[in-house]
């Protein structure tokens, strides 16, 4: 790097063209690796990892989820379910819902990060699955709650988030699967470090289980095993 004595100033315009290139050094290696794959690659590897957690954790069938991957799904999610209008017109026992997945979220994203926000995909979506096949009501107030957002949304989203950590939670030893656990931590970092404004960051933050927040609700339930009906009534906020 040139490195300048403090009492020579080069011009702004210099100093400014120094300084992006100096930067542009020092964060090569950090990049994200190349995009190599193919969409169609993407989607085959998003919709394995679908069939295998569907199987591994859920008790309904991939013909319930169509993978989507959308290079410009908003770069707020990265990952959300959405239901398409075509299937919402379907009889609710056999509507498909969508998981829509920022071709970022499969590149940089390793597997148990992508896998554990999957999860929480699902989780929503076996709720739906639940209302629709019971015909609940639930599932428009669900659809609602995410209508109206606010602390109604907070409440739901760190309600899927333990339900998604509960998943991993094997009641005969007391202890969550550290693979499930670490890696939606790994992806709530992951994520904060994507967001361009403190805005969008402090609205996951309030949203979403925070890293802390999900050591806490693993360490509460693994100490007490009756925290996670409470936990699940009145997520940390
Ligand atoms: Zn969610």
């Amino acid at each position: 790097m040139n490195v300048r004595p403090a009492s020579v100033q080069a011009p702004p315009v210099l100093r400014g063209q120094s300084f992006a290139k100096s930067r542009a050094t020092v964060e090569k290696p950090s990049r994200p690796p190349q995009k190599t794959r193919s969409a169609a690659e993407q989607q085959a590897i998003a919709q394995g990892r679908v069939e295998h957690l569907l199987k591994t954790y859920f008790d309904y069938g991939p013909d319930r989820v169509q993978v989507k991957i959308c290079p410009k799904e908003d770069p707020q999610y990265y990952m959300r379910t959405n239901l398409s209008l075509c299937e919402f017109f379907k009889r609710g026992d056999r509507r498909a819902y969508q998981v829509i997945i920022h071709p970022d979220a499969v590149e940089e994203l390793d597997e148990a990060a992508f896998n554990a926000i999957l999860i929480h995909e699902l989780v929503h979506i076996e709720g739906y699955v639940r209302a629709a096949d019971e015909k609940q009501p639930n599932l428009w107030q669900t659809i609602w709650a995410n209508i109206r957002g606010g602390s109604h949304l907070e409440h739901q989203e760190k309600q899927t988030d333990i339900r998604a950590l509960e998943k991993a939670y094997d009641a005969e030893t007391g202890s969550f699967d550290a693979t499930v656990v670490e890696g939606l931590k790994t992806y709530r970092r992951w994520i904060y470090n994507k967001l361009d404004t403190n805005a969008a960051i402090i609205q996951k933050k309030e949203r979403y289980l925070t890293p802390e927040e999900i050591d806490h609700v693993v360490e509460a339930i693994e100490s007490n095993p009756a925290m996670l009906a409470e936990l699940l009534a009145h997520p940390p906020h």
